[in-house]
């Protein structure tokens, strides 16, 4: 797979040299994003007629993985990046699809509302028509690379009609965009998740994806799959680092009066095999939905609820056995564990939260209809 090997190449040049750095200052990304759009790696999933990759969300799902192992938090801004790709690949003009593929914009999406809160689809604020324009008021809570991408798949109310949401593209460069507040987060610290404010945001019905009250439609038919097995994909890369370092410390760890090592116990054996089992499960899952994708399935939606809040759940669990097994060897930052664990925690309440996704699943699975 030859977008594998260069991504392979900006891990182990820029972005895994970079990670801890990314972390402990709070910094973007941005030499990693520039060697992403330079590879090509930023176009991934747009068309090939429009200079893209074309490839699907298998691929984008491998991609997101082995960055996550590396850094989370750069994973997190390809992902919202695929995101955001996916609905302009439907819904944008050629111009910007043209400069995604060319690895020359970046983009992601900015959905949850100060007044809904996690409940993305439920957008708040106002939109109201002005001439042949339209104005925009609301208040994002947390956007990924805030700041620092081209443009935003942003979501606001319906000019008139019904349907909670519209969807639009905003250049980050459109006047009455603000930033009140910079991200200073616990984990994924150098994806830049800072709240935007727009205060009579000027669009012209150009920039309109899909129609007037579809961002429902668009926000869950076409995005929802994308976002929740390219999250799962994030879930499992901080998986499969932690456990790595786990077993890699559990190996090396002496004692010396015993000759013994930590691996040699075991409970601590038993804690890798279980959190091992765990990281299984939610892989398998996240492939079967996959398939389920893919193949047209009945059950796909279902597997696309099930693997973002299987793998988010796995990966607070998972991290926190590494956290046990390596000790107090644990709290050290150089021992790299630390930094998994707290890049874990986003996924399960980054919407739709784990708590949302139990009730959707249950409702599924009594019959219930579960987006009414
Ligand atoms: C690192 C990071 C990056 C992010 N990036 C983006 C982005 O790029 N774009 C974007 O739009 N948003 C982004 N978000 C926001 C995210 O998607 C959520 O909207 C946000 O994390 C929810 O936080 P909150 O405090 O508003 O949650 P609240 O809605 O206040 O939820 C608090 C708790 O209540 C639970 N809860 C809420 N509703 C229900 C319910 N109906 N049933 C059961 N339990 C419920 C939740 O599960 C949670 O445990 C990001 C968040 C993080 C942490």
């Amino acid at each position: 797979m030859p977008y594998l090997e260069k991504l392979d190449t900006v891990i182990r040049d820029i972005i895994e040299p970079a990670a801890v750095a990314t972390d402990r200052d709070a910094v973007f990304p941005r030499t990693a994003i520039a060697a992403l759009g330079e590879t090509g790696l930023l176009g991934l999933v747009s068309a090939t007629g429009v200079g893209g990759m074309g490839f699907d969300l298998a691929a984008a799902a491998q991609v997101v993985e082995h960055i996550a192992r590396a850094c989370p938090s750069t994973a997190m801004v390809v992902t919202m990046h695929y995101c955001g790709t996916t609905v302009i690949e439907k819904f944008g003009a050629d111009s910007i699809r043209r400069e995604i593929a060319a690895g020359q914009h970046l983009t992601t999406l900015a959905w949850s509302d100060m007044g809904s809160r996690s409940h993305f689809w439920a957008s708040v604020g106002s939109t109201r028509p002005d001439g042949d324009a339209y104005l925009l008021d609301c208040d994002k809570t947390m956007v990924t690379a805030a700041g620092e991408a081209d443009s935003y798949v942003w979501s606001s109310p319906p000019v008139k009609a019904a349907g909670a949401s519209t969807l639009w593209l905003v250049g980050s460069k459109t006047e009455g965009l603000s930033q009140p507040q910079l991200f200073d987060g616990m984990g994924l610290r150098g994806n830049g998740s800072s709240p935007l404010s727009c205060k009579a945001l000027r669009l012209p019905a150009s920039a309109m994806l899909g129609s007037d009250g579809g961002g429902f439609d668009i926000m869950l038919g076409a995005v929802l799959p994308v976002f929740s097995v390219l999250i799962a994909s994030c879930s499992q890369g901080i998986m499969e680092a932690a456990l790595e370092r786990a077993c890699a410390h559990a190996s090396a760890s002496k004692f010396e009066h015993l000759g013994s090592a930590l691996a040699d116990l075991p409970t601590i054996r038993a804690y890798l095999a279980r959190a091992r089992i765990r990281a299984d499960m939610a892989r398998t899952l996240r492939d079967d939905t996959l398939a389920a994708l893919a193949g047209g399935r009945a059950d796909a939606m279902l597997r696309v609820m099930q693997t973002k809040a299987a793998a988010a759940e796995a990966a607070l669990e998972v991290t926190d056995v590494a956290m046990r097994v390596c000790g107090g060897a644990a709290f050290r930052r150089d021992v790299g564990v630390e930094r998994y664990f707290r890049d874990a925690r986003a996924a399960s309440v980054m919407a739709p939260t784990s708590d949302v996704l139990f009730d959707f699943i249950g409702k599924a699975v009594c019959g219930m209809p579960v987006f009414d």
